[in-house]
């Protein structure tokens, strides 16, 4: 099975992702995903390109909230995002090691692994990655936020 690091999409259809006009609306959804801390919502990306679907997914661990991410999905397979609490190596352009910064990432076939860079400020949120993300990617978020702590305090979001 294709690991979902693993990107199947060219770096120019990529760069077209990111430069085309996109937009998120409509309601905010937290789900539990299954045996875990963590929390997903994911919101269809309305978009000028043609057959293929894309998705902003943002994951949070609600034990620890300053575990979480946000990513822009191409037919299910990751090719943008921002990292935050998650040390690990740049694979891609150089050795640069993020250690617990929070970067961005973009999968290409021009990566071996992932492409990334620092961002600053870093996020100190869930919802401020998912803006940091739209702002770095070019997406428009006009949806309706709900904080998934609060979902997960007053029972909407159980585990
Ligand atoms: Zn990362």
């Amino acid at each position: 099975m294709p690991s979902r690091l693993t990107a199947p999409v060219t770096e120019a259809q990529v760069q077209a992702v990111i430069s085309d006009t996109k937009m998120v609306a409509g309601p905010t959804r937290w789900v539990s995903k299954s045996n875990s801390a963590w929390a997903e919502a994911d919101w269809p990306i309305r978009h000028e390109l043609s057959g293929l679907t894309l998705r902003l997914v943002a994951t949070v661990n609600v034990r620890m909230p300053q575990k979480h991410t946000a990513s822009i999905l191409w037919n299910d397979v990751r090719v943008a995002g921002v990292c935050v609490q998650t040390p690990h190596l740049n694979k891609h352009t150089d050795s640069e090691r993020f250690h617990w910064e929070a970067h961005e990432h973009v999968w290409t076939d021009l990566c071996n692994g992932s492409w990334c860079r620092s961002v600053l400020p870093a996020p100190s949120s869930i919802k401020e990655a998912v803006e940091v993300l739209c702002s770095t990617f070019g997406v428009t978020f006009q949806a309706k936020w709900s904080d998934p702590l609060l979902e997960f305090q007053s029972g909407v979001v159980t585990l």
